[in-house]
């Protein structure tokens, strides 16, 4: 399986971080030893000393495919849940300041954090989904997937003209604002529409 990200696909997230809004999706990749599974907690990486969380909605795949139009995106995914796009913010600080690419920063061991999936089908509009993330029981984070960028299925369909995309791969659709640190003994606590889904601790 592999882990595909988007990146700056909320325009106010963007613009936390001085970034500009992009006019195509922006992907990058995450490989299989980053993925932290329900029940896993994540070690505070040696390397980084400004480590930040991103809640994103995580979207399974459920069919191979390629070429995918985004009217057909529909039928390769059924399920849905959060996960942490964990970021070492002072290295990928450096990596972009010299236009080199972010893997250190963003796709080291236990970097994708993901909560329990559920169906899809008991929320409707995949368009219209809330979501919130916990810190220590206090709001950071507070997004509607309408305010995506680039919606799931224009994702996928975009993906897939360059990789295939094959049962049990992940894409994290991007972050709303209210992206931060975190330190040791943070407790991250993931909803969507409502039903805790995800609960990692830092060690
Ligand atoms: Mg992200």
């Amino acid at each position: 399986m592999k882990i595909i990200c988007v990146g700056r696909n909320y325009a106010d997230h963007a613009k936390e971080l001085g970034n500009q809004v992009p006019d195509e999706p922006v992907i990058f990749l995450k490989p299989k030893n980053s993925l932290l599974s329900p029940g896993n907690n994540l070690f505070y990486p040696a390397f980084t000393n400004e480590l930040h969380y991103e809640c994103e909605l995580v979207v399974k795949i459920n069919k191979n495919g390629k070429f995918i139009s985004p009217g057909k995106a529909k039928l390769y995914y059924e399920e849905v849940s959060l996960g942490i796009d964990f970021t070492a913010r002072d290295i990928q600080d450096k990596l972009k300041k010299k236009s080199l690419p972010w893997e250190k920063a963003k796709a080291f061991d236990g970097s994708a954090a993901v909560g329990q999936f559920v169906p899809l089908s008991k929320f409707g509009n995949p368009k219209n989904l809330h979501f919130q993330l916990f810190k220590n029981g206090e709001l950071v984070q507070d997004g509607h997937t309408a305010d995506m960028l680039f919606g799931i299925d224009v994702i996928i369909a975009d993906v897939s003209q360059y990789f295939s995309l094959n049962i049990g791969d992940l894409i994290y659709t991007g972050t709303p604002p209210g992206v931060g640190e975190v330190v040791i003994s943070d407790r991250l606590e993931g909803y969507l529409e409502g039903e805790k889904l995800l609960d990692v601790m830092i060690e």
